[in-house]
């Protein structure tokens, strides 16, 4: 062995030493947080290349120190419905990392919240925001508080006693949150009100996903769907593909799938179906989306609704069923662990061509590996969804300069950052030895930002 190779063999060693014990601290730290544990043992698969490499990372204790969030705020959110009754639930808000900038991310209201689901959204949102080039921090939040069935009223209830403990810790420098599932520029609305309200001033920077009638960007309701296409358009060129003339399956009829939708038909893709938690639509004509938007934007209805209008169209109940029908692209928009290793071999099965995560986490770690195992083309999350909160920054953006963009100007700008985020992905995957792996390269990509900005910043 020459003495290179031998050098070689070892800082792959003492990479491999590392990852091993700082997971295992991690696993000892946060027991029972396996949404959390997922989302890390991900990243630090993907990590080993780069400890290798670069070993001045492991003195800096970068891994230690990413993986622990900056600070937790947890608290108690109580609120009066309609009839008088007070309810009680609790709020969170995960301030991961604030080393590229503000803490950046959504707030999710759903029955299903908990800190091991905060924590893995905060911590893959620190890889996101880095990818996007602009200088954003990392954060998320929600709350636990299910805002199906409830009033208009009760919504604003709720956020407003939701915002009024979170305003102490949020600010246009230091933390801005936006929507995620449950929270739309509605609930946006009464939060900023309310924040303004306790502030006594118009601060427009401290939340993004406004009403673009009231300080949002134009665009950022669009942002998430039409960039995780634009990222997949990417990945489909290098097969000399397109989505011209493909059947495309896309979970979910909320916010990220509706666009989605919307962006794959422009370009000449057939969705057949989408869903929602209670099931799923398949419509062989292709989906209708005027119907799928007045459903959902507007009526508040379940999908189940749209067989009504369209008699062609089959409603099927166990939304994850979605999965069993054939189609080249496969768009997972709604929720996290969607995609398990069943649902992934039904694809694999179907001859799917390309996967692009729109919702975060869709897919399991087993689920990842069928489809890599079988060459399929693959868009993690943390590069596919990016556009959303590339949006957000540019709404940031907008409310310091006090001006707004056209639709044009951001849609614009949107594209050219899910591009850019792509060639990034392929060029760090190819540099550290595995060309066209676009799960290894959004991780070190986004990864090597950050860390070099936490070594830049001295221990903290
Ligand atoms: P919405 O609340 O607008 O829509 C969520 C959709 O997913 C709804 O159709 C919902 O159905 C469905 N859904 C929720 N839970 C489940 C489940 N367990 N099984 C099946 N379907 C389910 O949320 P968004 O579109 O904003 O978010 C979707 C995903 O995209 C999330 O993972 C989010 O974190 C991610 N994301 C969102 C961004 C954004 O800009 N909004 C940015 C980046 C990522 P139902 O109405 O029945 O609950």
């Amino acid at each position: 062995m020459t003495k290179l190779n031998s050098m070689q063999t070892d800082n792959k060693k003492r990479a491999n030493d590392y990852v091993h014990e700082v997971y295992e601290l991690v696993k000892k730290r946060n027991p029972d947080e396996k949404e959390f544990l997922q989302a890390t043992r991900e990243i630090f698969d993907s990590l080993r290349p780069v400890f290798a490499k670069h070993p001045e990372y492991i003195a800096n204790g970068i891994l230690e120190r990413i993986t622990e969030p900056e600070r937790i705020i947890t608290f108690r959110v109580a609120w009066e419905d309609d009839q008088g009754k007070v309810h009680v639930n609790r709020g969170f808000r995960v301030q991961f990392n604030s080393d590229l900038g503000p803490y950046k991310g959504g707030i999710r209201f759903h029955p299903s919240v908990n800190s091991s689901i905060m924590k893995f959204l905060a911590f893959e949102q620190i890889f996101k925001n880095a990818l996007t080039g602009q200088p954003i921090g990392a954060g998320k939040g929600g709350s636990d508080f299910d805002p199906k069935g409830k009033s208009d009223r009760e919504i604003m209830r709720f956020t407003q006693s939701f915002i009024t403990e979170l305003s102490k810790y949020i600010g246009p420098d230091r933390d801005v949150p936006a929507g995620d599932i449950g929270v739309g520029k509605r609930e946006i609305g009464y939060m900023f009100g309310q924040y303004n309200r306790l502030k006594g001033g118009y601060e427009a920077g401290v939340f993004t996903g406004k009403d673009p009638n009231h300080g949002g960007s134009l665009g950022r309701k669009e942002a998430t769907g039409y960039g995780t296409v634009y990222f997949v358009e990417e990945m489909l060129k290098e097969k000399n593909l397109s989505f011209d003339g493909q059947t495309v399956v896309v979970s979910g009829s909320g916010n990220v799938s509706t666009y989605a939708m919307e962006k794959a038909i422009q370009l000449g893709a057939k969705v057949v179906a989408c869903s929602d938690s209670g099931g799923y639509i398949y419509d062989k004509n292709g989906i209708d989306l005027d119907t799928v938007k007045r459903l959902k934007e507007v009526e508040n209805k379940r999908i189940s609704d749209y067989t009504k209008d369209h008699a062609d169209a089959e409603y099927h109940e166990d939304c994850s069923g979605i999965w069993s029908i054939p189609c080249d692209i496969a768009l997972p928009c709604a929720t996290q662990n969607e995609i398990d290793e069943i649902a992934a071999s039904m694809l694999v099965t179907n001859s799917v061509k390309a996967i692009g995560e729109g919702a975060n986490m869709p897919c399991t770690l087993e689920a990842m590996a069928l489809f890599h195992e079988n060459g399929i083309l693959f868009g993690p999350a943390k590069a596919a969804n990016a556009g959303g909160v590339a949006v957000s920054a540019m709404e940031m953006s907008q409310n310091s300069m006090r001006l707004s963009w056209t639709t044009e100007e951001v849609d614009e700008k949107l594209h050219l950052v899910m591009k850019n985020i792509y060639v990034s992905c392929m060029d760090a995957a190819e540099r550290f030895g595995h060309p066209g792996n676009l799960v290894m390269g959004a991780n070190i990509a986004g990864f090597l930002k950050v860390a070099d900005a936490m070594v830049a910043h001295g221990l903290s």
